[in-house]
């Protein structure tokens, strides 16, 4: 069955109070939509675990930075109602701008010290904008579980964070990253790359895979490793790195060592497009 469409707050709101007072559990996936499989992933986690599933489509405008792409960040509803369908997505709450900020915000949600670096530097305010929709969506949908996808690692940690910091009601679910057959992270900024940026798109997975494969071989050396995974990514001329760290994933903070905890966290772009991706890196 088609997903039904809600598209105010309030009306979200009053579902899952009623849903809630029925002893429903809401399972939450909170996306900006032209969903792909990555996103469906998600969405069906969220099915095997709860008695309803809301999906959310809203390209907030608060995450994005005056330069960056709101306005050109891709958009299919009726796309995605189908491929909502074909995940047994019960509800898609698609708000506009004006609903969710109707008048001037002055109320914002902000996670320290884990929002200043890697994308938090680059992108001023971003998470800003991210924690305070989240928080919003939260109090709208009322979940028990939210599915998040580890693609956006950085943000799946400040989220855990503001989730346990602020006592929010409800049980944050880390969803494994979806690749593209031959390894890109699928994202729906995919879309905006040209043929031979797609190609060599490809080198954040061989940079990520280089690096598991020297951890595998017994180097441990964070230093080392970064400036082999830079070499790496130099290598493609289309390609210009933001950052390329290695750290350990339950704070972030740059790792000493490489155990069972460091990540290898990338940002790249390529052309006009901002990339991410990133492993856990298993010796
Ligand atoms: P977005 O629509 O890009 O804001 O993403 C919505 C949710 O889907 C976030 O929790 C993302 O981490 C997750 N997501 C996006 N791409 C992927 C992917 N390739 N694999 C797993 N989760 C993803």
């Amino acid at each position: 069955m088609k997903p039904t469409v809600l598209e105010s707050p309030a009306e979200m709101q009053r579902l899952a109070r009623s849903l809630r007072a029925a002893g429903t559990t809401i399972g939450f996936v909170p996306t900006m939509g032209f969903l792909h499989e990555g996103h469906l992933s998600l969405a069906r986690a969220a099915r095997r675990e709860n008695g309803v599933v809301v999906l959310s489509i809203f390209v907030n405008p608060t995450q994005f930075g005056p330069a960056e792409d709101f306005g050109a960040y891709p958009r299919d509803l009726e796309a995605d109602l189908s491929a909502a369908e074909s995940a047994g997505v019960d509800y898609v709450f698609h708000p506009q701008p004006a609903d969710m900020y109707p008048s001037r915000q002055l109320t914002w949600v902000t996670v320290e010290e884990l929002t200043d670096g890697l994308c938090g530097a680059s992108r001023p305010g971003h998470f800003r904008g991210v924690t305070t929709v989240v928080a919003k969506l939260l109090n709208l949908v009322q979940p028990m579980r939210a599915y998040f996808g580890e693609k956006d690692f950085q943000q799946l940690v400040v989220i855990e964070q503001m989730v346990r910091e602020l006592n929010f009601d409800v049980a944050v679910v880390r969803c494994p990253l979806v690749r593209e057959p031959d390894g890109l992270a699928m994202s729906s900024r995919n879309a905006y790359l040209s043929a031979a940026e797609r190609k060599a798109a490809l080198v954040l997975y061989r940079a990520l895979q280089r690096a598991q494969e020297r951890v595998r071989g017994g180097c441990k050396d964070p230093v080392r490793l970064r400036r082999e995974v830079v070499e790496c990514l130099s290598g493609e001329p289309l390609a210009e790195i933001e950052y390329a760290e290695f750290v350990d994933s339950r704070d972030l903070q740059p790792t000493g060592a490489v155990d069972e905890h460091a990540r290898l966290l990338l940002a790249v772009r390529l052309g006009d497009t901002r990339l991410i991706d990133n492993a856990l890196l298993k010796g």
